[in-house]
C-alpha cells in the first residue's frame, strides 16, 4: 500500500513505470499477509519488485521501450522471474529503460520519459533508469535491471541506490531480451546492500535453459552479512587508472573519502594497476554492437510485435525495422554489422577480442594483490537532461569505469558514498573477482 501510494504521488513526475499491475499486486500482498500469518517463511514474501521492461513475464508486455515490440505479450517467464515468484516476491510492474538497453540516461527510451527523483531536471542514468528511479522514489522496495556495460551500476549511482552486476554466468539470462550476450547479466537495484544480497540469493543459480550459467552453489549472501563491520585482514586495491582525466573533483573526493573510511574499518589499501582499462570503451562498443546486430536480427516484423506490411518479405522487414527501431538502436546495428563484415572483421572485431583478453588479464593480476577493488562508478554525478543527447560519443565515454568489468566478466557493486554540492548522489564501485560476490557485498555492507 505504501509503495502504491508513492507511485500515485510521485510517478507522474518521475515516470519510472511503463505498466503497473496495481490490482494484482494488492491481491498478492493480501495473500502474502495470510501466508505469513500461516507461518510460511519465504525470503521475499510480499516484497514488491519492479521489473526492467526487457525481462519476459508470462502474459505481460515486454517492450524493451521500443516501438518494434508494441503489442507483444510474453508467452513465458524468464528464469529470474520464476525464481522471484518462488521466493514470494510481488511483481509490481514494468519500468522504463533505454531502448533495448542501449544508452546511459534513459533518454533513448521510445515509450516513456524518466527523471531522476533527486532532481527532476536530471537524468536517472541508464539503461536501467526506471529500475533505479522507482527504488529511489520509494515506488518499489527493489527492482531488477540488466548490466551490459554499466546499466545497473550507473543508474544506481545516479539515483543513490545500491546495484549489483553479478559475475557472468551467475544469473540465468533465459528470458532476458539479449543486447550483447557475452556481456549481459541481470542484477538487483535496492536501497541497501543487505536487500541486494537477499535478491541475489533469490535469482542466482544454475539453469539448464542458459548454457552460459555456471553450475555452482549459491552462497547464503544475505545471512553472511552480519553486524560485524570490521574489514580487518582485507586488502582493497585502488587503481590509479580509474581516476580519469576530466573526472568531477567532487566525485574523486567522495570516493577517496570512502577509501579512507574503509581503511578506518581495518582494511589495508594497496595500489593496483589496470593498464588496459583505457581501451575498454573502444573494445566494448565494437563487441557490444557486433553482438547486438546479431541479436536484434530477430525483430523482423514476422515473429514479434509490430509489423508493417510490404510488397515482399524484404520490403516488410525494411519497413518494420525502419519504423520500429529508434536512432540509437539503428546506429548500433549499423556499427555492429560493419565491424563484423568481411574486410573489417580482423581489423576491428578480432582485435577487440584480443584486447578484451588483456583487460581480463589486468583484473587477474590485480586480484593477486587484493580481495576487492575500490573505484568510482561514473566520472560525474547525474547530468541535466539533454546535455549529451546530441553527441552519442560523449555519452559512450562516460562508460569508461563500468565496461571493463563486463568485458572481464567479473562482478561489481555500486553504492552511494556521498553527494555533490548540487545535491545529487555519488556512487562508489566495489569490484570483485569472478564469483566473489560475497566479498564485495561484505565490503559494501561494512561501508554503508
Ligand atoms: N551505457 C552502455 C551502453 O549504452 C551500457 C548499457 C548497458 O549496460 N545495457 O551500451
Amino acid at each position: 500500500n505504501d509503495v502504491l501510494a508513492s507511485i500515485e504521488a510521485n510517478d507522474g513526475s518521475v515516470g519510472a513505470y511503463l505498466t503497473l499491475n496495481a490490482e494484482d499486486a494488492l491481491a498478492q500482498a493480501e495473500a502474502a499477509d495470510e501466508r505469513r500469518a500461516a507461518g510460511e517463511k519465504l525470503p521475499m514474501l510480499g516484497i514488491p519488485v519492479a521489473i526492467k521492461d526487457l525481462l519476459n513475464v508470462k502474459g505481460q508486455p515486454c517492450t524493451c521501450s521500443s516501438k518494434i515490440l508494441e503489442g507483444y505479450t510474453a508467452p513465458y517467464d524468464a528464469t529470474v522471474i520464476a525464481k522471484l515468484r518462488e521466493a514470494g516476491a510481488i511483481l509490481l510492474g514494468r519500468v522504463n529503460m533505454d531502448e533495448f538497453a542501449m544508452g546511459s540516461s534513459t533518454e533513448n527510451a521510445a515509450l516513456g520519459k524518466t527523471s531522476n527523483p533527486w532532481n527532476l531536471d536530471h537524468v536517472p542514468g541508464g539503461s536501467s533508469g526506471g529500475s533505479a528511479a522507482c527504488v529511489a522514489a520509494d515506488e518499489a522496495i527493489a527492482s531488477l535491471g540488466s548490466d551490459t556495460g554499466g546499466s545497473i551500476r550507473q543508474p544506481a549511482a545516479f539515483c543513490g541506490c545500491v546495484g549489483v552486476k553479478p559475475t557472468y554466468g551467475r544469473v540465468s539470462r533465459f528470458g532476458l531480451t539479449a543486447f550483447a550476450s557475452s556481456l549481459d547479466q541481470i542484477g538487483p537495484i535496492t536501497k541497501t546492500v543487505k536487500d541486494s544480497a537477499i535478491l541475489m540469493e533469490a535469482i542466482c543459480g544454475h539453469d539448464p535453459m542458459d548454457s552460459s550459467s555456471i553450475e555452482m552453489d549459491v552462497p547464503a549472501f544475505g545471512e553472511k552479512l552480519t553486524a560485524d563491520t570490521s574489514l580487518a585482514g582485507m586488502k582493497l586495491g585502488l587503481p590509479k587508472e580509474y581516476f580519469v582525466e576530466g573526472m568531477d573533483p567532487e566525485v574523486e573526493q567522495s570516493v577517496r573519502d570512502a577509501v579512507e573510511h574503509c581503511r578506518n574499518l581495518g582494511a589495508e589499501i594497496v595500489d593496483v594497476s589496470l593498464p588496459n582499462a583505457k581501451y575498454a570503451i573502444a573494445v566494448y562498443y565494437i563487441i557490444a554492437t557486433a553482438e547486438a546486430s546479431a541479436n536484434l536480427a530477430r525483430f523482423d516484423g514476422i515473429r514479434y510485435g509490430r509489423r508493417i506490411d510490404g510488397k515482399d518479405p524484404a520490403d516488410l522487414y525494411g519497413k518494420t525495422r525502419s519504423a520500429g527501431f529508434g536512432p540509437e538502436v539503428k546506429r548500433r546495428i549499423i556499427l555492429g554489422t560493419y565491424v563484423l563484415s568481411s574486410g573489417y572483421y580482423d581489423a576491428y572485431y578480432k582485435k577487440a577480442q584480443k584486447v578484451r583478453t588483456l583487460i581480463r588479464n589486468d583484473f587477474t593480476e590485480a586480484f593477486k594483490q587484493c580481495d576487492a577493488i575500490l573505484a568510482p562508478v561514473t566520472p560525474t554525478p547525474a547530468y541535466k537532461k539533454g546535455d549529451k543527447t546530441d553527441d552519442p560519443l560523449k555519452m559512450y565515454l562516460d562508460d569508461i569505469l563500468t565496461t571493463p568489468i563486463n568485458l572481464a566478466g567479473n562482478c561489481a557493486l555500486s553504492l552511494p558514498c556521498g553527494f555533490a554540492s548540487n545535491g545529487l548522489p555519488i556512487g562508489l564501485q566495489i569490484i570483485g573477482d569472478a564469483f566473489q560476490e560475497d566479498t564485495i557485498l561484505k565490503v559494501g555492507h561494512a561501508y554503508e
